[in-house]
């Protein structure tokens, strides 16, 4: 047997939706990846509008669970403080010391690639991935071009930010995110006030 082949997807996941979910399922498909672990972000201290980590934490859970390849991982919300992808990838690299990473990631998170925390070592904790996504478009940094393949997936025109006002206006939010999704925002009055 192989090495195991890990997928990772970061995200602030307020609240997880279909573009999320089909992005890890065809990078898991294409990458040919034996599980795909999801790391909702901790708190950030510049995003207290947003819906807190444990309920973030919960939604990525239940839209995850029906997938036996999909699971979640608290390493960010366990750590405390801000949450910077190099710990977590070096994390997740020790617990996993037999497996091989592969950060996924979507065109407008990779394209201010050279400012993350640590950039360029943060390159060699995991292999980077870059899927396709509505509305913007990849500006990859000359010198990571050749290192971060680009995947096109099934255009979904989905965010979280769209989510949030589309719940905020009492705008349907069926079909773009899980049917748990939609009845936990509701039972919760998630994204209705502001937290
Ligand atoms: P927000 O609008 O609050 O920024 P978001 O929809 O961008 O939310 P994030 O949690 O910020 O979601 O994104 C997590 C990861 O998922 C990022 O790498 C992002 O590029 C990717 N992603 C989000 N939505 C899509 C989508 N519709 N298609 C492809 N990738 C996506
Ligand atoms: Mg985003």
């Amino acid at each position: 047997m192989g090495m195991r082949r890990l997928g990772v997807m970061g995200g602030t996941f307020d609240p997880i939706h279909n573009g999320h979910l089909v992005a890890a399922s065809e990078a898991a498909a294409a990458l040919g990846l034996d599980e795909v672990i999801f790391v909702p972000t901790n708190d950030s201290y510049q995003k207290t509008d947003f819906a807190p980590a444990e309920h973030r934490y919960l939604m990525t859970v239940i839209a995850t669970a029906g997938n036996p390849r999909f699971s979640v991982s608290r390493v960010e919300i366990d750590r405390q403080g801000p949450s910077f992808t190099a710990d977590t990838l070096r994390e997740l690299g020790e617990t996993y010391p037999d497996a091989k990473l592969f950060f996924i990631t979507g065109a407008d998170a990779v394209s201010n690639l050279s400012t993350w925390h640590q950039y360029p070592d943060i390159l060699e904790l995991a292999n980077f991935v870059a899927v396709t996504r509505p509305g913007h478009d990849f500006k990859l940094p000359a010198e990571v071009a050749d290192r971060v393949p680009i995947l096109e997936i099934p255009a979904m025109a989905i965010s979280s930010t769209d989510i949030r006002s589309r719940v905020r206006e009492n705008r349907p939010i069926w079909y773009l995110v899980p049917d748990g999704i939609v009845q936990y925002i509701a039972k919760t009055n998630l994204y209705r006030e502001v937290w």
